[in-house]
């Protein structure tokens, strides 16, 4: 069987032009969407996702800036930077690039952005919405893969989902979003026992791991959708996923390469996010 290749990166250009119209209906209304986004240090691969996610929100008219703050800010100085954000009507959307440097609490800085402002989707209350089914700024990542699993026509319902990984930001809440569109859903990680034979009965596989090219054919069901969210940056500077493309290909009945799978898609869903907050607030 060969499989159908998923392309991320097209999807994502399709709907960030649908947004653009919708940004310029909102103009006439006199909202502009606006991101705001901070980035504290000088993390090479942080400023190179800030950058993306400015350029994409210029190709769809959404203002956006970025505050770029000294490694050296304290958590205080952050949390009166967010303050200040919360407070400005202008200010639709607030994303704090993470990592942040390790003197800074992560969750405590999550927790200080306003919800209805948090376009990453990591607020403990929009998770608990998110948990609860309720209409919310969902993460962005998950969000892009039941998007990109939407609109190629692929069915949830009644199909296993198997989730490799289970991190906050990626594995937990794309298990949730699968879950709240009627898959039956299983989690692995690291500590889990007979890997392979669990993920040989997953219709639909999502590998969220951190490890290159760990998921091969052997993994993979015959028929299966694989969704590849790795991003490993390999000696000689290119970019792989955690599974190994060319092997699980032989067996996958659609999956997502890297790069141009998963990666633009959370870019458009943060714009999405972004557009959905603008509207949010403009009509509080
Ligand atoms: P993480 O390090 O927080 O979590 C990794 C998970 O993998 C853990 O839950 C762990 O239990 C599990 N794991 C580790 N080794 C394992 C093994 N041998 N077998 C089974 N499970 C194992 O990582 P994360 O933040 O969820 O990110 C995962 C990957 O996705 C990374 O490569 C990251 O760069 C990438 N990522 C991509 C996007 C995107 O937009 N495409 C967004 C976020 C993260």
């Amino acid at each position: 069987m060969t499989a159908q290749i998923i392309n991320g990166k097209e999807l994502a250009y399709q709907l960030r032009m649908k947004m653009k119209e919708e940004v310029s209906t909102l103009k006439n209304e006199g909202i502009i969407p606006h991101l705001t986004v901070v980035l504290v240090g000088d993390n090479p691969a942080s400023k190179s996702y800030v950058n993306g996610k400015k350029r994409a929100s210029s190709e769809t008219n959404i203002s956006s800036e970025i505050i770029e703050l000294p490694v050296e800010t304290t958590e205080e100085e952050l949390l009166n930077v967010i303050e200040r954000l919360n407070n400005d009507q202008k200010v639709h959307g607030i994303l704090v690039q993470l990592p942040l440097p390790e003197h800074i609490q992560e969750q405590k800085i999550i927790e200080a952005i306003r919800p209805e402002k948090d376009v990453d989707g990591f607020h403990p209350i929009n998770i608990g919405r998110m948990m609860t089914g309720q209409d919310t700024l969902l993460p962005c990542t998950p969000y892009g893969i039941i998007k990109m699993l939407q609109e190629n026509n692929i069915q949830i319902e009644g199909k296993h989902a198997v989730i490799i990984g289970r991190s906050n930001i990626v594995g937990k809440p794309v298990g949730q979003l699968l879950l709240n569109e009627n898959a039956t859903v299983t989690y692995c990680h690291s500590r889990t026992k007979n890997l392979k034979e669990i993920t040989n009965q997953a219709d639909i596989l999502i590998v969220a791991i951190g490890i290159p090219n760990v998921i091969t054919a052997e993994h993979v069901k015959d028929g299966a959708v694989v969704i590849d969210v790795g991003i490993n940056r390999l000696d000689d500077g290119s970019l792989t996923g955690d599974v190994n493309f060319d092997s699980a290909l032989t067996k996958a009945a659609y999956i997502t390469p890297v790069p141009k799978g998963v990666g633009p898609m959370t870019i458009a869903m943060l714009l999405e996010n972004t557009i959905k907050a603008a509207k949010g607030l403009a009509h509080s």
